[in-house]
């Protein structure tokens, strides 16, 4: 089975183009392997696959919906480039395809070819026509499309595009670290990162034993289920209970939740550092809930050096939902868990807040210790890569 693979922005970078290239095929390479032998041909704008015939399409299809960088792919016959044996492929082909209207797309990206693009498609329309009587060309709203991209001495021809995720190849921005929670939210921040051409790991903070095993469960699957789309990754495990017990006995209780994000920040931060990760990405909404306002959202950032991306920043909650049940995490996050904030949740948080007034209510705290021993206590597991 023979695949085009067709990019976007990636074909656009200049002299980093190749660098884009080799990422996506070697992400292309991962997604793909598990069904078979697969072979990778890097061809002028787009990349060929092949794959043996015995490989269902449908599972090809699945695995390179998660392939960022993609604008579109297509399922190909590749022939000689001969109009004859093209006229031939289409006798064969388009009675199985039922169409009354049809639009003939071809593209030259050899420029020697002794036709023009539009003497290739009027050649191929009359052929279609004459071929099939009743069918008529429409360019705007064909039941059928064909298209046939000439590169080097063949043509690839196919009736269907299939959309890819567009974005950029996982791998070619760079490092982040996520915040991830069992939630909704945070997956699909993680997810927008990637699709720009992030690696992410992912922290996440818990307070076993007073949540339960099944929220970490819950956790390790929402990493696994972005796992096709970025590869292999780290998560780490941060026992948060006794941080949060100092937190009670030593801040105000209004100030209990912008404390605990305050410190997610701080201890993400120092993961990052140590990954080489240069952002912290995390799940915030606007005003989604109180540890979301504008003003609590600048009290928890003034801790960071890093750049913190909220990626959903702006979204609705609708909006996140059904991104969520797009890339397939939303009936893991929806799924009951306990949530370590919602332990020792104050009866009432504030909800405007200051920097200066958050470091009075950390006065009592000792943070380069509590940072340190949150460290110290963390895990570290591998997502993915067979491990
Ligand atoms: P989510 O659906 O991602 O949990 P949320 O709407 O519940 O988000 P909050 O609980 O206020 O919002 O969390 C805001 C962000 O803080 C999350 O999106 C996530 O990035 C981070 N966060 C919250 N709790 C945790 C946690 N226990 N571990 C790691 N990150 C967390
Ligand atoms: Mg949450």
């Amino acid at each position: 089975m023979q695949v085009v693979l067709h990019y976007a922005e990636l074909g656009l970078k200049g002299k980093n183009r190749p660098y884009f290239e080799i990422r996506l095929s070697e992400n292309v390479k991962r997604l793909l392997s598990p069904l078979g032998a697969v072979r990778l041909h890097r061809q002028p704008g787009r990349i060929l696959v092949e794959l043996p015939e015995t490989v269902r399409w449908e599972d090809v299809r699945s695995r390179l919906s998660c392939a960022c960088g993609l604008s579109y792919f297509a399922r190909v016959h590749v022939l000689p480039a001969d109009m004859d044996r093209l006229e031939a492929l289409l006798a064969a082909e388009l009675p199985a395809l039922s169409f009354r209207s049809f639009a003939c797309r071809c593209r030259r990206m050899n420029k020697e070819y002794p036709l023009t693009s539009e003497q290739m498609n009027r050649r191929l329309g009359a052929f279609v026509q004459q071929r099939f009587p009743g069918t008529t060309v429409d360019l705007d709203a064909p039941d059928l499309e064909i298209f046939v991209e000439l590169v080097n001495k063949v043509f690839y021809a196919y009736f269907r595009k299939e959309p890819g995720p567009g974005g950029l190849p996982a791998g070619t921005a760079g490092r982040v670290v996520t915040l991830l929670s069992g939630g909704i939210d945070s997956p699909i921040a993680a997810w927008r990162m990637i699709r720009r051409g992030c690696r992410t790991s992912f922290v996440h903070f818990h307070s076993m034993p007073f949540t339960s095993q099944a929220s970490l469960d819950k956790v390790r699957e929402l990493a696994q289920k972005l796992e096709p789309w970025q590869g292999p990754a780290r998560l780490h495990l941060v026992p948060f209970g006794p941080l949060q017990q100092e937190i009670v006995t030593g801040a105000p209780q209004e100030y209990r939740v912008i404390l605990y994000r305050r410190f997610m920040t701080r201890i993400a931060e120092a993961v990052a550092r140590r990954e080489d990760a240069h952002a912290l990405v995390t799940g915030d909404s606007l005003g989604q809930v109180a540890s979301q306002t504008l003003t609590n959202l600048e009290t928890v950032n003034s801790v960071a050096t890093l750049p913190v991306l909220r990626p959903l920043i702006g979204m609705d909650k609708q909006e996140i939902i059904d991104a969520a049940r797009r890339i397939g995490t939303f009936d893991t996050s929806a799924l009951p868990h306990d949530d370590c904030c919602s332990f020792l949740m104050p009866r009432s948080p504030a909800t405007a807040s200051s920097p200066e007034k958050a470091a009075e209510a950390e006065k009592g705290l000792d943070v380069a210790r509590l940072v340190k021993e949150a460290l110290a206590r963390a895990t570290e597991e591998r997502i993915g890569g067979g491990a």
